[in-house]
């Protein structure tokens, strides 16, 4: 981690004189819960039996868009069918279904520090999703108890999913912060993009499949190996970078 050259071309990227971080948007799918298998395995299932053809491995790549959006995108690429609203959100309802017979996902291992570390710095938290999945956003409440703000973003509140900038643009208006009083912290490249598009310090965190480069290439300001790795350094970058009471 080279969090000097971080700030740097964080600074000159968004044009801002000064980086002072009052509060967290996080990211719920792989970074706060390991997910993303059953996400993929549930797709996968979900478009062989509708006769689309895909593979596993690329809802990765999906990962922080909408399920509507990711619907109706591989509908039109690959069966030229154009999905009404109303027809993607019945096929996102079984996509559900079959993610929850998977069985509840685990907690991923570090985040409960990450978020207590943030919580002992005074910098605010608050879950920016792409998900509308109702049962995992309220597991979030009963695991992590007082970690989060009441407010919280999520696919009902956006028109357009990430990397579109808007569910961290409008987190942080609910907010009341700016762009460089903001870190994200995210698992995937469409999310780590969105943060950067809002000109937040965007942290980005493999917990998965996708590798490191791909969170730099998609505009991470630090990249970190695992969640754990985060919460070890977390207390050194909020010296330098937390806001300062
Ligand atoms: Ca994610």
């Amino acid at each position: 981690m080279n969090l000097q050259e971080a700030i740097t071309g964080y600074l000159r990227f968004t044009g801002h004189k000064s980086l002072e971080i009052t509060t967290a948007l996080i990211d719920m799918d792989g970074v706060l819960y390991d997910s993303m298998k059953n996400h993929t395995r549930a797709w996968y299932k979900l478009m062989t039996k509708n006769g689309i053809k895909a593979t596993r491995d690329e809802f990765y790549a999906y990962e922080g868009m909408t399920g509507t959006e990711t619907l109706k995108m591989l509908f039109r690429q690959r069966a030229g069918k154009i999905l009404t609203n109303d027809e993607a959100v019945a096929l996102y309802k079984v996509k559900t279904r079959y993610f929850h017979e998977l069985g509840e996902p685990n907690v991923i291992e570090g985040v409960r520090d990450v978020l207590q570390i943030l919580k002992e710095h005074g910098v605010a938290r608050m879950l920016v999703t792409g998900s509308g999945q109702q049962s995992v956003l309220e597991r979030v409440d009963r695991d992590f108890p007082e970690l989060f703000a009441q407010e919280r973003i999520t696919a009902a509140d956006v028109s357009h999913g990430k990397p579109n900038p808007e569910p961290y643009l409008k987190g942080m208006s609910k907010m009341g912060a700016k762009p460089n009083q903001c870190m994200v912290i995210e698992n995937a490249p469409l999310g780590v993009q969105a943060g950067h598009a809002a000109g937040c310090f965007t942290i980005g965190i493999t917990t998965g499949p996708i590798p490191q480069k791909d969170l730099l290439k998609a505009g991470a300001d630090l990249v970190f190996p695992s969640m754990e790795d985060f919460a070890k350094e977390l207390p050194d970058v909020l010296s330098v970078i937390g806001f300062k009471k």
